[in-house]
């Protein structure tokens, strides 16, 4: 298992969230975003609309993704 936050993926706490791959790591940042976004939280509505106009950008959001994977690759297994 690993460890990334909240804010590390791209969105505005310090919520930890704890995978196996990279994959599933996204999945709980980002079920954890809708869930703020439902809460009308102010700071995770403004890093999801960052990432909405970064996501227009095919490209930028492809790049984004990689470059977190390798991040998530390069951390260490949880203890
Ligand atoms: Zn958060």
């Amino acid at each position: 298992m690993k460890t990334m936050t909240c804010k590390q993926l791209g969105g505005a706490c310090n919520k930890e969230f704890h995978a196996n791959s990279f994959e599933e790591m996204a999945e709980q940042s980002k079920k954890h975003g809708m869930e703020m976004f439902q809460q009308g939280d102010e700071g995770h509505l403004q890093a999801m609309n960052k990432m909405k106009e970064f996501m227009k950008t095919p490209d930028a959001m492809k790049d984004w993704f990689e470059n977190k994977k390798k991040e998530f690759d390069s951390l260490a297994e949880d203890k």
